[in-house]
């Protein structure tokens, strides 16, 4: 059998908690493989190869990696839509693409064994915290292009639980079957779950006594404060699922119990950080970009592949017993950065600070104009139901109290606009919390 091969059961002990060196020299033999497998069947990677001057056989450590240079989405665009393939058409028996949610849409494939291998990575996932044949898996991400739906479909079908997928979108038609079908485990983003919840509890419906038991949630940023807040809300486990199309989709790493950040699926995926300034490869534990190389798929491998993602990665001794790498909960990407007066903010550190704040609801809008040629970031976000009339009074005082939490904790000043209940767009996918109105003339 070849070492690309994926075992079918869910239980891994042998690899998801075998020693750091075991796993290394599996990574090492399945690196080799793919860039074997890339230099014989793909002309642009066989180039990037040669001029690298790496000997895929002749590698003996995996940071030998360091040689080759980076793949980016530009890359992936330039070879749009399947020049990136390293099988023929007729091997691969399906294709995803990323959401745009930053420009044009990349497309990605997989054979038969890659979707098994992705089916097993997620599917693993779900059965080490605790998920079992007779669940019931409420599966909100869309389906189509985007990875999200058919990815936990998939890996929850091959676990042997029950599947509905719902897709995004109809939240009282969500909630009913919810409650109907008696749903155990909710596959989401967390902006849609918090929506849920939001128009759950207005019909009138106790989570509490439905049968939610974990929600696997991702697919865009979010923070602890959130988490807490969609717990409470949910009476459910919250855990953070983290993926992205050209890697795999959904199934890249996730929390495990300890939800003491995520496990990166080692044996699959090598990650690696880098300064997105220099390229530079940074050591465990400091903030940089991630970058990952897939080692077990066969249509669409990508080495060294830049996220845009700023994470960290670091070794715990993690109390669920696995041993495979850890990364932090993403920041947010590099791309969605914002530079205000020569601070960096990523929304979601604004995020962290609004869903600490009593009386506010977890929905707000970032919006960025721009007035005399400079940058002025504004937050809106909602006050509480009856908050806004009870303090009506008072509500630029509750803002200025928001604002100096926001200059301490992030050193700018932020304009806060606080909001009427409901009065902020909801998504049924990934939130958009920026608005750039820097663009438009008045
Ligand atoms: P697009 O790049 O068009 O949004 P994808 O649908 O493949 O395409 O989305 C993957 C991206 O979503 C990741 O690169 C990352 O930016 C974001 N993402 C996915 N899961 C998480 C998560 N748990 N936390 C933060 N960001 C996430
Ligand atoms: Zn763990």
């Amino acid at each position: 059998m070849s070492s690309i091969a994926v075992k079918s059961d869910f239980l891994d002990p042998e690899i998801s908690a075998a020693s750091r060196e075991r796993i290394a020299s599996l990574q090492l033999e399945n690196l080799r493989e793919t860039l074997k497998h890339c230099y014989k069947n793909n002309i642009f990677y066989k180039k990037r190869i040669d001029d690298s001057g790496l000997d895929p056989d002749r590698i003996k450590d995996l940071s030998e990696i360091e040689k080759l240079p980076f793949t980016s989405k530009e890359d992936l665009r330039r070879n749009y839509p399947f020049g990136l393939f390293c099988t023929p058409l007729s091997e691969v028996v399906r294709v995803h693409s990323s959401s745009g949610t930053t420009g044009n849409p990349t497309v990605v494939g997989y054979t038969g064994q890659d979707l098994d291998m992705w089916a097993h990575v997620l599917g693993r996932i779900m059965y080490d915290v605790g998920v079992r044949r007779d669940d019931i898996v409420q599966v909100s991400h869309g389906f189509g292009m985007f990875t999200g739906g058919f990815g936990f479909q998939f890996a929850a079908e091959k676990l042997g639980a029950l599947v509905v997928p719902i897709s995004g979108g109809n939240t009282e038609r969500q909630l009913k079957i919810m409650s109907d079908f008696k749903s155990t485990v909710l596959c989401c983003t967390p902006s849609y779950t918090l929506h849920m919840a939001e128009v759950g509890e207005k019909l009138g419906i106790d989570f509490a006594k439905l049968h939610l038991r974990f929600g696997f949630l991702g697919a865009e940023p979010w923070t602890e404060p959130m988490r807490r807040e969609i717990e409470r809300r949910m009476h459910m486990i919250a855990l953070n699922s983290y993926g992205l199309s050209e890697v795999i989709g959904p199934g890249v790493s996730c929390e495990c119990l300890a939800r003491s950040g995520l496990h990166i699926n080692d044996d699959h995926f090598l990650t690696e950080i880098i300064d997105p300034e220099t390229g530079k490869t940074l050591p465990a534990g400091t903030k940089g970009e991630l970058v990952f190389t897939s080692l077990t798929k066969k249509a669409f491998p990508v080495l060294r592949y830049r996220t845009k993602d700023i994470s960290y990665i670091y070794e715990d001794d993690c109390a669920c017993g696995k041993t495979f790498i850890k990364m932090a909960r993403p920041l947010g990407r590099s791309d969605d950065m914002l530079i205000i007066r020569g601070v960096n903010v990523f929304p979601s550190q604004i995020e962290e600070v609004l869903m600490k704040v009593e009386d506010l609801e977890p929905h707000y809008l970032i919006v960025l104009t721009k007035e005399n040629y400079m940058d002025k970031i504004e937050v809106w976000v909602e006050v509480s139901e009856g908050v806004f009339h009870e303090k009506l009074m008072d509500l630029e005082a509750f803002e200025k109290s928001i604002e100096s939490k926001l200059y301490s904790a992030i050193g700018i000043h932020i304009k806060v606009s606080l909001k009427e209940p409901r009065t902020i767009a909801r998504s049924e996918g990934k939130a958009q919390r920026v608005l750039d109105k820097r663009q438009e003339r008045n």
